[in-house]
């Protein structure tokens, strides 16, 4: 594996990072009521981006009411005006699109190959596809008269910041309701320029509140009694106590949780396609995706030939300084994330499972993972049942269809799944019995927003994107 660290200054250059930022409240940036900050960093170099505000209590309390005294001009503006705001924010978002690709990319530690071509494009898409919705909802099946729910309180995690950041606002702003969002306290930065890109368009004060801050924030807004719709992404533990904290409330909830995709390779499959599915669909963000296909299933008699075609493709793999265009594989998100990829990659090897990675030399500073391939795995084995989120792919095997649907859903999760085989009539046979929200057949981790997105059982419920996001935010 080639690693190259060639600085790219002039693209470093196109955003403009200030040394502090404020909480995004009642259309102004300002200081948390206790007065905390927290730093945020750069994950492939620890260089400090940042001083940013942090959220307590007392803050949501503030953009709560802020959102409610918006709601009420909000919701009453007919869905044609709202709509206006929506594309235009789109617009400025595609005008923007270089400088957050960077922000994303230095705050994130992800390839700038993919915020520029996945995030920022699939970002724009979800403002512009929900600004289509918002004059359209009473002629949707949702009644003559869909009514907007009020406050939206959503909490959004690290590995795609701004796209879940979309996937949240864009359907909550289209069908009326107003939003009190928190990012994840690694990766800040994109929301609080999004919270600029909002002023520019002139969106109502108070429509858009955006609060940095850890855990707790999150907690407090989630139990405000005046939030109507708690909308959440992030682990299968945070979502199971977010919905204890709701559970007894009138509060609507969705909750995106973890996964452990199954990338099912048949005999038929070909097997260059597959290579480059498979590799796309763990290696794409580092693995840091809930909708990974983790747990590699390949047809026993083709498992030499696929997995010799794989490593050759991983030796080929760029590894190093995300702002290179070239760069394939980027940054772990934090070093806690780092700590807890690595101590399931030792488990892997303690109960047996054999590692194997490229030749790869990681930068000394930053939190670094290489490309990482489990064999001899089996289902018992920890690194094949728990949610890794990292750059890591158990390899698992079978011999017939029923054995690796069953295999599939021997999980507690069920998000996403991948079928590659030149048969349709199998792909259709297999899918129909497969416990998971998203299926992909001879492609993996494509996205539109015109496609619900949503898990079975631990990984969640409810959907977002495409005319089943907006039932989450109405009345109907
Ligand atoms: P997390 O669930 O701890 O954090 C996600 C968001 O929830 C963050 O904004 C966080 O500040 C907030 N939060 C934390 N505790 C909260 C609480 N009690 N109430 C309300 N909000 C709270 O996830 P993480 O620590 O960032 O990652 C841990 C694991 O979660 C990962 O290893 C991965 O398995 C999973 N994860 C899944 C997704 C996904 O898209 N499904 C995304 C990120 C992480």
């Amino acid at each position: 594996m080639a690693f190259e660290y060639a600085p790219a200054p002039e693209s470093r250059a196109v955003v403009d990072i200030a040394p502090s930022y404020g909480l995004f409240i009642d259309g102004e940036f300002t200081e948390a009521a206790d007065g905390k900050v927290f730093k945020t960093v750069s994950p492939s170099t620890e260089e400090v981006l940042s001083e940013v505000a942090q959220a307590g209590e007392a803050d949501v309390d503030r953009a709560v009411r802020a959102a409610r005294t918006a709601f009420a001009t909000w919701s009453a503006l007919p869905g044609s005006e709202r709509a206006k705001y929506l594309f235009r924010i789109a617009r400025i978002i595609q005008e923007r699109s270089r400088e957050l690709a960077v922000l994303e990319t230095l705050d994130n530690g992800k390839p700038i190959k993919e915020t520029r071509d996945a995030d920022l494009p699939l970002v724009a898409a979800h403002f512009f596809y929900y600004a289509g919705w918002a004059d359209k909802l009473g002629h949707a099946g949702f009644g003559v008269n869909p009514r907007p729910l009020g406050v939206a309180g959503q909490v959004i995690p690290w590995n795609f910041p701004l796209l879940m950041l979309a996937w949240k606002i864009a359907p909550a702003l289209a069908t009326g309701n107003t939003v009190v969002l928190k990012p994840a306290e690694t990766t800040p930065l994109s929301a609080l320029f999004f919270a600029d890109i909002c002023r520019q368009a002139g969106l109502p004060k108070g429509v858009v509140n955006i609060l940095p801050g850890y855990g707790d924030a999150g907690a407090a807004l989630v139990a405000h009694p005046d939030v109507n719709k708690v909308a959440f992404t992030g682990s299968t533990a945070v979502g199971k106590e977010i919905a204890r904290t709701v559970a007894g409330t009138s509060k609507k909830l969705t909750l995106e949780l973890g996964g452990k995709g199954a990338n099912i390779v048949f005999d038929d499959a070909p097997i260059d396609q597959a290579v480059e599915g498979i590799v796309t669909g763990i290696f794409f963000n580092q693995g840091q995706v809930c909708c990974a296909g983790s747990r590699l299933l390949v047809q026993e008699s083709i498992h030499d030939e696929l997995l010799d075609a794989l490593k050759r493709r991983l030796s080929t793999l760029r590894l190093g300084d995300p702002l290179d265009k070239n760069t394939d594989i980027g940054a772990i998100n934090s070093a806690e994330q780092l700590a807890r990829i690595t101590a399931l990659a030792e488990r892997g090897e303690a109960e047996g499972a054999e590692r194997w990675s490229p030749a790869c030399e990681l930068p000394t500073s930053g939190y670094w993972f290489a490309p990482t391939l489990f064999t001899h795995v089996t289902q018992a084995h920890t690194i094949a049942r728990d949610e890794i989120f990292g750059p890591v792919l158990s390899v698992l095997t079978f011999r017939t269809p029923d054995e690796a649907v069953a295999k599939a859903n021997n999980t507690q999760y069920g998000l996403s799944a991948g079928i590659w085989t030149e048969k349709g009539s199998r792909i259709l046979a297999v899918a129909n019995k497969l416990r998971a929200g998203v299926i992909w057949s001879n492609t993996f981790n494509k996205f539109d927003p015109t496609s619900p997105f949503g898990g079975y059982k631990e990984s969640g419920f409810g959907r977002e994107g495409g005319r089943h996001g907006l039932e989450a935010y109405l009345d109907v």
